[in-house]
């Protein structure tokens, strides 16, 4: 039997039996819209009749070189036979016409990338046969010329300016402005210079047959799978090339018959905030694209259940019937004819991650999903979006204030930019390619060729155009910060400067946009960190994804503030305190060097003796605010020469120094006496050279070599610890030893510093307090050995940044600079490794370690405490090598929360041993 290249809309469950079942596949064989409109039609909405040419005959007519494959065309002639049966009409008769429209529809939308050409059918027979059957001449010759217009734009390759120069002209000589001031016979005069356009761009004649023209608009859509402006937007959207799009043919219905009809988009919540409470816009006696392309000025929805209130009723009431069966936000399109209400599209609706998060919450409280399915939903970006710096209200206030505020539009992605304005898609993407330029794109609207703008763009901000345009949909879609519609912006394209408020700006001048208000300043403002507290939505979608976690999340924090932080972000430990860091303060530096310095044991000891308090009290803010939870301190990694000038720096002053003492010296003075003192530095800096000190004396190994260091640190720790928990807070200190190679380095050092801590409990009559020692995994010797190790470390975790370094033997610094991306972009490494964990090699490591260190100690506590335990995929690998923790930066812990329940309602809770 020949291949089924056509579905009818009432076939889709041919369509699914053929697919195997999963609706996911039927979206890939008919187009996310077709399948729809199919979907629409079983379930009893109305949606005019009409059929669906398969994505598989689109990529057969690609391959074939631009051909139909064989019995496409005839299923299509039969399909068509069957819409006229349905709709009482005939394609292509002059008496009672049939008309239709042809539309693209790729699995995953991708809004305006593919074109649609509508009134399909008309040419001058029909049109005269549709005046006699309509009486109304003006809707037929709008109708008409929108097909010569459409047609020969989309379908013929010519420019859209072609036509809108002769339609503004012509507008202009009448004295008219919008287009439903033109009357029957204007529009007549118009379709003649249209076909004049034709004529002339192309040298033939718009074509009169009515089934030339249905061929001809099919071909168009599959070429336009592989245009450019589609091509760019799945390569952003991570999109498939080879998925084809399918062709919808459907029976026309029409919102310009006059003031009884018209036709909108809506979404059934605010697409911004997740509001429920239906959000969009319509036109009466108007065409589809004539609402999204903003050609007149739409009204609000709501405004329907006066104008059209019974088709409202119905509009309400079908539309909610989709949500019910979708369990979705629905994105909709509609036309009323003649009081009737037709249904057009469907799918779920594009929106911010606010609203993501807020309909996901609100739909589990409605019945319409559950718990499992709100947290799977929602994407780890979309929680890092909701966390990223926004411009608070008293900074917008105070540029008010100083009359920065240039512009007020619609607030259709939210998100605070600020960058330097460029007004054309090209030359934004050029200055934040090239020059890495903050950009702000400007445009009176903005078209699916400015989307390579839009997207390398930290903003976009548009003077024409509505919450559903273009801009807003895109910018919306891949979070760009947007404001749409600030009217009051006059934008001069040839002069390139922008006039609002009273003041002008030049391209390449900066602005700040802020997409929650709206709100359009002059200059850079200053962003500042949005809080998880006031995000209600969120906090409960993150409490659900620790219910279903079996990971925990921890985070990274060396002072008290960062862990307060980062335990309000829902951190249930700190998996990694750097202890080097409070090494640094100015205080504390040049007693920190006099211990570097010293010579014998007893300056050694004085010197930490004077460091030991300020650690203590690091140590005890760290207790206290993570009271509960687990706090892992890692004795001091670097090498000691961070701590000291560099040479050269010495150098130079010692010469300087000696310079501006010299008077003094010839006056009789001496020598002045910091000079000696440096001399001395400078030596010692000479002293701790290592040509390379990363794989030098530090770690554990300097831990050896000077056990001071580290004997105090483990001082000040349990001293801390036994205080807090006299004070009543529940301490529970872990000792990470850094850089372990080999279990003999754990065996000579770890029992000296469990001494001292035995010590300090008793000095301070602790009897109780969970503490551990363990090691860091960031050597792959270590790994290879995790079952000795095991033996002596109570925990492990991973330091997959060095890991990853030496596992690879690149230096990071080095290969991020240098070759890594040629590595990415040549496909020798899929990604950074640095980003995202190399599962093959270094996950393997880890894998190992895991199971050879739980074999010699079951109970062993596995975390990780590398930038991967903020990257979601190395979360999910985290989880199935059986961790219990991922430890990030406390700005990652919501991400990583919501990423560890994905994992674990991917993989189940329990542990997988195979991988
Ligand atoms: P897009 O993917 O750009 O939204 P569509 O195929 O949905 O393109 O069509 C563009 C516009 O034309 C939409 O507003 C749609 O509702 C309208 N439209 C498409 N087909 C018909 C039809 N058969 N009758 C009336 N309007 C239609
Ligand atoms: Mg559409
Ligand atoms: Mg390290």
């Amino acid at each position: 039997m020949n291949k089924k290249w056509v579905y009818f809309f009432s076939e889709v469950n041919q369509a699914e039996a053929y697919v195997g079942g999963s609706w996911d596949s039927v979206r890939g064989l008919l187009g996310g819209k077709g399948a729809n409109l199919a979907e629409m039609t079983r379930i009893g909405v109305p949606v005019p009749p009409g059929f669906i040419v398969t994505t598989e005959a689109c990529n057969a007519f690609l391959a074939a070189g631009n051909t139909f494959p064989e019995g496409m065309w005839d299923q299509m002639m039969a399909s068509l036979a069957e819409v006229e049966k349905a709709s009482g009409k005939k394609f292509g008769d002059a008496t009672n016409p049939l008309l239709v429209s042809c539309r693209s529809g790729a699995k995953f939308s991708m809004p305006g990338m593919m074109d649609t050409v509508l009134n399909i059918g008309l040419n001058d027979a029909t049109a005269e046969g549709m005046i006699k059957l309509t009486g109304n001449e003006r809707f037929v010759n709008d109708s008409y010329r929108r097909l010569v217009m459409m047609f020969g734009a989309v379908v013929l390759g010519i420019r859209d300016e072609a036509f809108e120069e002769v339609l503004d002209s012509y507008k202009a000589a009448k004295g008219v402005k919008l287009d439903t001031d033109l009357n029957a016979a204007d529009l007549k005069e118009l379709i003649a210079r249209f076909k004049d356009v034709v004529k002339k761009e192309k040298g033939f004649d718009f074509p009169q047959n009515p089934l030339e023209q249905i061929r001809l608009a099919t071909e168009a859509v599959f070429h336009s799978w592989n245009g450019k402006r589609a091509f760019d937007y799945r390569r952003k959207a991570g999109i498939r090339d080879d998925l084809g799009t399918a062709v919808s043919i459907v029976t026309m219905v029409f919102g310009n018959m006059g003031w009884d009809s018209g036709t909108g988009v809506a979404f059934t919540r605010d697409p911004s905030t997740g509001e429920k409470k239906m959000y969009g816009e319509y036109l009466l006696n108007a065409q589809g694209e004539d609402v999204v392309a903003g050609i007149r000025n739409t009204e609000k929805i709501v405004e329907m259940a006066k104008s059209l209130p019974e088709a409202y009723k119905q509009f309400m009431d079908i539309t909610a019937k989709l949500e019910l069966h979708y369990h979705n936000m629905q994105d909709v399109e509609f036309t009323i004819e003649r009081g009737r209400l037709w249904m057009l599209q469907t799918r779920d609706g594009k929106r911010t991650a606010a609203a993501e998060v807020k309909i996901a919450v609100d739909m589990v409280g409605e019945g319409l999903i559950t718990k499992e399915q709100a947290v799977s939903r929602v994407t780890p970006e979309q929680v890092d979006a909701l966390l990223h710096p926004q411009f608070d209200t008293a900074t917008m206030a105070e540029a008010e204030k100083k009359g920065l505020l240039f512009a007020k539009g619609v607030n259709a992605s939210p998100g605070a930019a600020s960058g330097q304005v460029y007004f054309d898609a090209d030359t934004a993407e050029r200055m934040a390619k090239e020059h890495k330029q903050a950009v702000i794109m400007v445009r009176p609207f903005t078209k699916p060729d400015d989307v390579h703008g839009m997207l390398a763009a930290k903003g976009i901000l548009t003077s024409e155009g509505g919450a559903t345009s273009h801009a807003a949909v895109v910018a919306r879609q891949f979070g760009v910060p947007c404001i749409v519609g600030a009217s009051s912006i006059v934008i001069d394209l040839d002069k390139r400067i922008m006039t609002a408020n009273g003041a002008i700006l030049h391209e390449g001048e900066w602005i700040s946009i802020d997409g929650a208000t709206g709100k359009v300043f002059t200059g850079e403002l200053k962003t500042s960190i949005p809080d998880l507290e006031e995000q209600k939505e969120l906090l409960t979608l993150l409490n659900w994804a620790d219910e279903m976690a079996r990971l925990q999340v921890w985070a990274n924090a060396d002072y008290p503030k960062d862990a307060r932080r980062a335990r309000s972000f829902g951190a249930k430990g700190i998996g990694l305190c750097r202890t080097e860091h409070m090494f640094f303060e100015p205080v504390r530096l040049p007693t920190v060097q006099r211990m570097i310095l010293a010579k014998t044991h007893e300056d050694r000891e004085a010197a930490l003796n004077e460091l030991l308090p300020y650690q203590r009290s690091d140590f005890a803010g760290l207790f206290n605010a993570m009271d509960g939870y687990p706090v892992i301190i890692r004795l001091i990694d670097p090498p000691l020469h961070e701590f000291m000038p560099s040479a050269e720096e010495l150098q130079e002053k010692i010469i300087t120094s000696r310079i501006q003492g010299f008077a003094g010296y010839v006056l009789g003075k001496g020598e002045p006496a910091d000079v000696a003192d440096m001399e001395k530095k400078l030596k010692a800096v000479e002293s701790l050279h290592e040509s390379n000190p990363m794989m030098g004396l530090r770690g554990v190994r300097l831990s050896i070599y000077m056990p001071e260091i580290v004997e105090m640190q483990v001082r000040a720790i349990f001293e801390a610890a036994c205080d807090e928990t006299l004070k009543g807070v529940v301490v529970k200190p872990e000792v990470m030893i850094p850089l372990t190679g080999t279990v003999k380095e754990l065996e000579w050092i770890q029992p000296r510093l469990v001494r001292i801590a035995k010590q300090v409990l008793e000095e301070k009559g602790v009897k109780e307090l969970h503490y551990k020692f363990g090691t860091m995994i960031e050597i792959p010797r270590a790994a290879v050995t995790a079952g000795e190790i095991a033996s002596v470390a109570e925990f492990f975790s991973f330091g997959t940044n060095d890991l990853t370094q030496m596992t690879f033997g690149y230096s990071r610094d080095d290969a991020e600079r240098n070759f890594l991306i040629k590595y990415v972009e040549e496909g020798i490494l899929e990604k950074n490794p640095f980003q995202t964990l190399d599962i093959g090699g270094v996950g393997k490591l880890m894998q190992m370690a895991v199971n050879d260190g739980r074999a010699t100690r079951p109970s062993l506590e596995v975390g990780i405490c590398g930038e991967h335990g903020g990257d979601p995929a190395s979360i999910e690998f985290c989880h199935l090598i059986g961790n219990n923790y991922v430890s990030c930066s406390p700005f990652r812990v919501p991400v990583a929360r919501l990423a560890a329940a994905h994992a674990a309602l991917k993989h189940g809770k329990g542990l997988t041993q195979d991988l």
